[in-house]
């Protein structure tokens, strides 16, 4: 039998269930071939179908060139061949299976809806061409709809959701990891990774370099750093400037490595993952992921809509020059525009930091949350649409288990708890290097003397608030209490 292993959000080959079915089933008698089809869509073909999957920003598009890069090489070494197309799925499978004879398809399942759609499509067109098709779990510890509430229903609520998760088992198999794989026809065409045109045309991602490395080892060996730190994980993970956390997000987003390898590994070094309490919050943390997948499985429509119906109307504010002074950390709010540009810079921020501009965005500024979603899906290398709308919406007060709408986080007080050496706002934003710590977390309170003395002139050196946090606080609670006396609740 010869099978066509169709690799996604999965690009590793240790714990691959789809690529294990293949070994399984025939390796000796037939081909096994590695596929990765890079889907040819423009941006502006989203909106015009929705079933197509969500086009890649271009911190993600970074991150997927070296990911296949470092794919191929594994593959290489064990004596096969990433081939490599780009077009119509469907289509190019089709191509795929004409071209080398292939009577099976086997992939790893994906949760985002538009491409839950895509593959749904694509097994029911190619099983009545009379190929099989399997799909497997391979990203996740538990798929959503194996998890329900005692009335059958999904949860909207993590803490719930999460004791049901741990009592159907945290203790889960891996599949491991090829040495040999069969050889690929030579003569079968594959693009080089460089046709894909996935690297930035102008040079903006120098830094990217020095903070990542793409791929099944770079994973490895950043799980292998973070291991030490993690018993401190509970503290140290509040801190803005990021050593307490493991910033293995992209590496999971791209199934370079798998929850079920984290908790396997944890399991067999630690003998629990639910004690002592850093390592507890750290799986429960994987847990918050699994979570974003299991709403957008449950609530499809919320990757664009709000999930509390009443704020279906809910009048944002239509600032473009506020929503640009974001994008760009030059809000004046130092520990905003810290987040903003460390995000620039390396495609990467921190949780709590994640937390602090989104609140100001959508409550300070009022800003559409979908506008920030859709800034941090071009500009984070994890961008990933379940976490990423679950973030959102639950920092918004729009989605489920949501933060209550009266919460809007004080940038100010987050960062001189969170920051309080102000190490972070002065490695991201240099021009208050010299600031003392008392007005680094709010500069228009200096004195002009203390300002001089450190080189700055409001207005000019660096931006002055674009919001009054105060007035900006009490305009957000005015408009949101509107929200709440709204008859639908969620
Ligand atoms: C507004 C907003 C947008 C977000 N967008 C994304 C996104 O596009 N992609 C993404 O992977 N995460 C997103 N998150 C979740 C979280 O911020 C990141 O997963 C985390 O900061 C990644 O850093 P880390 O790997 O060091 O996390 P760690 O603290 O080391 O946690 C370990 C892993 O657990 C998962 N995780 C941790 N916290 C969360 C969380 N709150 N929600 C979901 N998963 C979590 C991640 O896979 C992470 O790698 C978002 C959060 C917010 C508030």
């Amino acid at each position: 039998m010869t099978t066509i292993v169709w690799f996604r959000q999965d690009l590793r080959l240790g714990d691959h269930p789809a690529l294990d079915a293949a070994i399984q089933t025939g390796a000796d008698q037939g081909h096994i071939i590695p596929v990765y089809i890079h889907p040819g869509y423009a941006p502006s073909d989203q909106t015009a179908d929705a079933t197509k999957p969500l086009y890649e920003g271009a911190a993600a598009r970074w991150w997927r060139h070296h990911s296949l890069r470092s794919l191929a090489e594994r593959l290489a070494s064990c004596g096969s061949r990433l081939i490599i197309r780009q077009g119509e799925p469907l289509a190019e499978l089709q191509r795929l299976i004409h071209e080398t004879k292939a009577n099976r398809v086997v992939w790893n399942r994906r949760m985002e809806p538009a491409a839950r759609a895509e593959d749904t499509r694509i097994k029911a067109a190619l099983r009545a061409e009379g190929i099989n098709v399997d799909s497997f779990n391979g990203n996740y510890l538990h798929e959503p709809w194996t998890i329900q509430n005692k009335q059958g229903k999904p949860f909207k609520v993590f803490t719930p959701y999460w004791k049901a998760v741990v009592a159907a088992g945290l203790d889960l198999p891996t599949y491991p990891e090829p040495d040999n794989l069969p050889t690929v026809p030579r003569a079968l065409n594959s693009l080089a990774i460089d046709e894909l045109e996935l690297l930035p045309a102008i040079a903006w991602d120098k830094d990217f370099y020095n903070h990542w490395q793409p791929g099944e080892p770079g994973a490895w060996s950043r799980f292998e750093d973070f291991l030490p730190l993690i018993d401190e994980y509970a503290e140290a993970r509040n801190h803005l400037i990021g050593t307490g956390v493991s910033k293995l997000s992209a590496h999971l987003h791209f199934g370079e490595i798998s929850p079920r390898q984290i908790v396997r590994y944890l399991l067999d070094t630690r003998g629990s993952v639910l004690e002592p309490r850093g390592i507890e919050h750290f799986v429960r943390e994987l847990g918050w992921r699994e979570f974003g997948a299991y709403l957008a499985y449950h609530y499809p429509q919320t990757v664009d809509a709000p999930l509390d119906a009443r704020f279906l109307n809910f009048k944002w504010r239509d600032a473009p020059d506020d929503l640009r002074a974001w994008q760009r950390g030059q809000t004046g709010i130092p520990v905003v525009d810290a987040a903003m540009r460390c995000l620039w810079q390396t495609g990467w921020m921190h949780n709590r930091a994640r937390m602090i501009v989104a609140s100001f965005l959508t409550k300070n500024l009022l800003i559409d949350w979908r506008c920030g979603a859709a800034w941090f899906m071009d500009t984070l290398v994890d961008a990933d649409e379940p976490s990423n709308t679950a973030g959102w919406q639950w920092t918004a007060g729009t989605g489920a288990d949501a933060a209550p709408y009266f919460r809007i986080f004080n940038p100010v007080l987050q960062a001189e708890k969170f920051d309080p050496d102000g190490t972070f706002i002065r490695r991201w934003v240099p021009e208050l290097a010299r600031l003392e710590n008392k007005y680094l977390f709010a500069p228009w309170t200096a004195s002009e003397t203390a300002l001089a003395q450190a080189g700055i002139v409001l207005g000019k050196t660096y931006p002055e608030p674009i919001s009054d946090l105060k007035v900006s606080r009490q305009r957000a609670l005015v408009h949101f209490d509107q929200i709440k006396q709204n008859t639908t609740a969620p």
